[in-house]
């Protein structure tokens, strides 16, 4: 074969891109990795931003697939910032020899299948092509950056940055005026850090979010050591976890509304030092009951009030929502940042940023000038990488038109209409609501098996049929629609992206999930047809 004739071609060389690569050489492919970026990584070499780190503890949030990789890679805080994450992807990509299947610097944005060969004929941006059986899009769910189209934004005179594409060098704002756009994860893991360095800083702020402390620390290689003594074990409890991570960590299944004030204060103050995500397992009904939920996040706006001392400023961050239907955020002394003489807050909820000009941008009629912006306004999630490729399937179908009202998968694996298309932790998967590196696992391992089995029956591909899509499509709604989730204007549901079609898009509940898929494959993959 030659080197652009392959078996299979993997888009993206994040966690998801490198675990596929090393699979599907294993079982003896042709495998060619394509990526943009010059470097392994995905999300952890592009989000280079001060402060960012990993909100699923460290130990949990890395490969499970080798025992010796797990054993011999040491984390060294209970969540690792970016440069040693980045570092342990560049590590694996070594251990494994990865590197060597991986064109960088290259860009897909073509793939158009042929049906008479049961293939994908891919193009990249320098005009490249690739021919290959199989095509498989680890291309991640927040791999999008998403910059408002402000008026005048070009007219700007200064610096401008995204946190999701992040300089390499990194960034200097010793004595600058800056001022950060967004208050989601990224912004409230980096406002600190720029506070700390800039002359001034403005954060302008459209919603106001839930944010629990991280309580991050060194990690204690007493508790390392217990969890390696049997890491299969807890491996396997991680993987039973509604969000496959935490299984030391208690998870209440009593209603908030039976405690009397004083349990619910104690229970919810002993989860608030425990730390990010573990917060919401301190009663079971908070993801459902709206009632049950309002005490949670009173909880929260009441420690914001303690915290941050000019009481407007105060308010203002104090959410109105429901905490955890938008992804919750863990920070180290966000809230602490606003007591800082050299910061403020301006509120764009009731008059958005109207547009920017050469020193600055103007808000309900106010200007405010800048040396610097950093856009902290998050990405085009889930589908935003897909789409933004131009890819056809049967029928001259493009996967634009099919998912004009939002996405549609089986499984969140494949797209019927689209045959040996495979979507890593696609829309209808568990994806972003679990700890995303044992997803992209489990998504590795299915798609190498059932290529094994394909291979083993002389099948030259598969498709998804459009009725194992429907009803799946179905349950993810179903399951949805019996939380809280769809009640917030998240990116889960594309809200934050003008024009987007609002559809919930993960799957809730990693562990029935992965049930569902094993019951699948031991029946020989129903509501998939092989191809001759
Ligand atoms: P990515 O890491 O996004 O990799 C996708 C790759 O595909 C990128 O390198 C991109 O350049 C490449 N690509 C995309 N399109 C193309 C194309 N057309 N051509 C060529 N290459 C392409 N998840 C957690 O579970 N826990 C966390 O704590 C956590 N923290 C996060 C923090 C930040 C700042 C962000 C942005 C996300 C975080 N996530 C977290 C989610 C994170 O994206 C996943 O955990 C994981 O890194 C995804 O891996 P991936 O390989 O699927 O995708
Ligand atoms: P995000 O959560 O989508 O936040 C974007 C912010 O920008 C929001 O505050 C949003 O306001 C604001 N915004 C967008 N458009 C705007 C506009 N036109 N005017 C004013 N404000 C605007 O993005 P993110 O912070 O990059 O996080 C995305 C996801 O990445 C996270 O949810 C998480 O899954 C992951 N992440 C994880 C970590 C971590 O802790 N490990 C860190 C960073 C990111 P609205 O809320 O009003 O839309």
């Amino acid at each position: 074969m030659s080197s652009k004739q392959l078996d299979a071609v993997v888009v993206g060389a994040g966690f998801a891109g490198l675990y596929m690569l090393h699979l599907l050489r294993q079982a003896g492919l042709a495998v060619k990795g394509l990526e943009r970026a010059d470097d392994v990584g995905g999300t952890w070499y592009w989000n280079r931003y001060p402060g960012c780190r990993c909100d699923v503890e460290s130990i949990e949030y890395c490969y499970q697939f080798s025992d010796e990789l797990q054993h011999d890679w040491a984390w060294t805080e209970r969540y690792a910032a970016q440069p040693e994450i980045l570092a342990y992807a560049q590590r694996v990509a070594e251990r494994f020899h990865l590197r060597e299947l991986i064109q960088f610097e290259t860009q897909v944005e073509r793939a158009r299948y042929n049906e008479a060969a049961c293939r994908w004929h891919v193009t990249t941006g320098s005009g490249e092509e690739f021919d290959t059986r199989f095509l498989i899009m680890a291309t991640g769910c927040l791999s999008t950056a998403n910059t408002p189209d402000f008026a005048g934004l070009g007219d700007f005179s200064g610096r401008t940055y995204h946190t999701g594409l992040w300089p390499r060098q990194g960034v200097d704002f010793s004595g600058r005026r800056v001022g950060v756009i967004g208050t989601g994860s990224s912004a409230i893991q980096s406002i600190p850090h720029i506070a700390a360095q800039a002359a001034e800083l403005t954060v302008f702020q459209r919603t106001a979010n839930f944010s629990i402390p991280a309580q991050n620390r060194p990690v204690d290689p007493q508790e390392v050591a217990r969890v390696k003594a049997d890491y299969a074990d807890y491996r396997r409890r991680a993987r039973l976890q509604p969000a496959a991570f935490g299984p030391d960590y208690p998870r209440h299944a009593d209603s908030v509304l039976e405690a009397t004030p004083a349990q619910r204060q104690q229970r919810f103050e002993a989860h608030w030092q425990l730390g990010g995500f573990m917060f919401l397992g301190a009663f079971g009904d908070l993801h459902q009951s709206e009632e049950a939920n309002w005490h949670a996040a009173e909880f929260v706006r009441n420690k914001i009030r303690a915290t941050v001392q000019d009481p407007a400023t105060a308010e203002l961050l104090c959410p109105d929502g429901i905490i955890g239907c938008k992804r919750l955020c863990a920070d180290t002394g966000y809230f602490e940042t606003y007591n800082r003489d050299n910061v403020r807050l301006v509120d764009v909820s009731k008059h958005p940023i109207e547009l920017f000009n050469a020193t600055g941008l103007v808000t309900g009629g106010r200007e405010f000038e800048f040396d610097d912006v950093v856009f902290a306004t998050g990405f085009d999630a889930m589908t935003g990488s897909l789409l933004r490729m131009d890819i056809q399937g049967e029928n001259g179908l493009s996967l634009n038109e099919k998912w004009a009202s939002g996405p549609r998968t089986y499984l969140g694996l494949m797209t019927a209409g689209f045959p040996n298309l495979f979507t890593m932790t696609g829309p209808g998967s568990p994806s972003v609501l679990a700890n995303m590196v044992t997803g992209v696992e489990q998504h590795a391992e299915y798609i190498a098996d059932m290529i094994r089995w394909l291979r083993g029956q002389g099948a030259g591909g598969v498709k998804a049929q459009p009725e194992a899509e429907d009803n799946w499509v179905q349950t993810v709604n179903t399951r949805s629609e019996q939380t809280l989730y769809p009640r917030c204007n998240s990116w889960y549901l594309g809200a934050n992206v003008p024009g987007k079609p609002r559809v919930f898009m993960p799957y809730i509940g990693f562990p029935d999930y992965e049930a569902t898929l094993q019951t699948i494959r031991e029946d020989n993959y129903p509501g998939f047809t092989p191809l001759a």
